[in-house]
């Protein structure tokens, strides 16, 4: 008998700014027999998505917070729908409050979002979307963002995305012994300066410890921090296995 499992697709893994080429917008693809769904659509992130999956066979989007590297790309997706299809379509996004205004604005166009995209306001609890179930926690970073966990239901082990998050701490509960833990490390080996709301490699490592994760992926590393001693800084905490995702990684778990 198969064992029911789910995939991740890194379609985007970027900070906001990189020189890293192809490294772009945060966008996560999870997939199960039956259900896909996207984390986040960062900037650039569009043309690997379309290139991996037909995005209007997504079940849904979700967005952690209203930061662009993390949603910009709806615009192409709102394009796509409305004018690559034979007949437009339609796509269900479960965000923060206020995503719609923050697209309309940026086309100046009211309306624009809603032509194609079907938004809803994400609260903390459990969504359930297609037979995935969604877990979603507010975090520390702006006023409205949240991390998730992803699940089969009745699955030992799921999937536990930071987004961005300022405390490693607001993640601990979403995190089960034995889950795959996407996280942030904005900044490297750290540390995290004064008054940025990201992660460093000792506050991922420490987390990943004291919850039991099975494992860490490591995404959102800004630009200039060398990413061997970013792996080091989490491995000093934690004994499992640890590494960067790139766009184009697929990982079962
Ligand atoms: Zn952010």
């Amino acid at each position: 008998m198969a064992v029911a499992s789910l995939e991740l697709f890194v379609v985007g893994a970027g900070p906001a700014y990189t020189d890293r080429l192809g490294a772009t917008g945060a966008a996560y693809l999870i997939r199960s027999a039956t259900t896909t769904i996207l984390l986040d659509l960062g900037q650039g992130s569009f043309p690997r998505l379309a290139a991996e999956v037909d995005p209007t066979e997504l079940d849904a989007i979700i967005i952690s917070h209203l930061h662009p590297d993390h949603f910009v790309d709806l615009v192409a997706l709102r394009h796509y729908l409305r004018y690559g299809l034979a007949t437009p379509g339609r796509m269900r996004v479960m965000a923060p409050a206020g995503l719609a205004g923050r697209l309309d604005a940026l086309h100046a166009e009211p309306g624009f979002t809603s032509v194609a995209l079907d938004c809803g306001n994400l609260a903390e609890g459990t969504l359930t979307i297609g037979e995935l179930s969604v877990a979603a926690r507010l975090v520390t970073h702006t006023a409205e963002s949240y991390a998730f966990r992803v699940a089969l239901p009745g699955a030992a082990n799921g999937l536990v995305y930071s987004g961005d998050c300022g405390r490693a701490a607001d993640l601990a509960p979403l995190i089960r012994p034995g889950d795959t833990l996407l996280s942030e490390v904005s900044f490297g080996p750290g540390p995290v300066p004064p008054g940025a709301q990201h992660l460093d490699g000792p506050a991922v490592g420490e987390l990943a410890s004291m919850t039991g994760t099975g494992q860490v992926l490591l995404t959102h590393l800004q630009m200039g921090f060398d990413r061997d001693a970013t792996i080091a800084s989490v491995r000093g905490r934690f004994a499992g296995p640890v590494r960067i995702v790139d766009p184009g990684d697929r990982i079962e778990f």
